[in-house]
């Protein structure tokens, strides 16, 4: 049998916290909205999960604060099938948030970082051995710079596959898209960060469509898989479900062609649900929705 393969993530944990209303208010404006729920969010933990989903041993390595809202989404991540969970508290810091404004057809967020802040270079040198046992390391950006770049040179050293999802965009020394494998931001990150990036920098980058799924190169070529429709809900989260799955293909060792379509395949199930982690499926769901 196949080993199963691990996928460590480095990421935040957030809550969200989503309104839904029927259009963005203005700026001083107040308007009523039609619904409010919390749900277990975060880069990290949505792609953690979504890995895990899928079958592949998850490692997460992240922090929370030390509030209710903490207790609250460590127990929802125990509960997820994470093979190893490494989520220390910070005292006396909140856990990160995400304030999330939702329409019928746009998503308006804001991250609070809080103890997502607290994921620094120390704190991923205690967890080294981890890191060292893995298949593919997936990073996004709501964690401090300079601990995306410390770990993107422990990957270096060790030789481990590294995804780096830019998202949200922040600009980053050269250096680490040097060291990344693959880059993964979706069109507005893309032409934020990397317009004007390197040839060998483009040569890395798999750049999610929407609807329109996700485009990549190959030398001279641009090469695409168009995505598969759904009935769309909710779309937060779905290039963190294409991230998670995207990385566990890679550790599987499959094309880029391969682990597209099936990102694009899991991620298109994903946003038929409410909130980022609710419908992230299971490998079969994937598979069914590919024949
Ligand atoms: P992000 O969620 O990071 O903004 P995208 O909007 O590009 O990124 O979406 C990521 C992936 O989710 C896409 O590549 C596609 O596979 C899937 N996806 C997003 N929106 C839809 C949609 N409306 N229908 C089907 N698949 C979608």
């Amino acid at each position: 049998m196949q080993k199963t393969p691990v996928v460590t993530i480095i990421g935040s944990i957030n809550m969200d916290l989503i309104t839904t209303c029927s259009r963005i208010p203005e700026q001083g404006e107040t308007i009523i909205g039609e619904r409010f729920e919390t749900a277990p969010g975060g880069k990290g933990a949505n792609q953690a999960i979504a890995a895990a989903r899928l079958g592949a041993d998850v490692n997460f390595i992240g922090r929370t604060g030390e509030d209710y809202i903490g207790r609250e989404l460590f127990a929802y991540l125990e509960e997820s099938r994470i093979a190893g969970l490494y989520v220390k508290t910070v005292p006396g810091v909140s856990t990160g948030t995400a304030s999330i404004l939702l329409t019928n057809d746009d998503n308006r967020i804001i991250v609070a970082a809080g103890a997502n802040a607290y994921v620094t270079p120390d704190y991923i040198d205690q967890h080294l051995d981890i890191l060292k046992q893995s298949d593919v390391v997936l990073m996004a950006f709501e964690i401090p710079p300079e601990t995306i770049i410390h770990t993107a040179q422990k990957c270096r050293e060790y030789e481990l596959p590294l995804i780096i999802n830019p998202a949200p965009a922040l600009n980053m020394p050269e250096e680490l898209w040097e060291m990344a494998d693959y880059i993964t931001p979706n069109e507005k990150e893309a032409a934020q960060l990397f317009t004007a990036a390197e040839e060998k920098i483009q040569q890395k980058l798999i750049t999610t469509l929407g609807a329109k799924g996700a485009q990549w190169r190959e030398g001279d070529l641009i090469k695409s898989h168009p995505g598969f429709n759904s009935r769309v809900q909710d779309t937060t989260g779905a290039g963190d479900t294409f991230n998670g799955a995207f990385a566990m293909m890679t550790a599987k060792g499959k094309s880029i062609e391969e682990a597209v379509a099936f990102a694009n395949a899991a991620a298109s199930i994903s946003v038929e649900k409410m909130g980022a982690q609710t419908g992230m499926p299971a490998y079969e769901e994937v598979q069914k929705k590919m024949m």
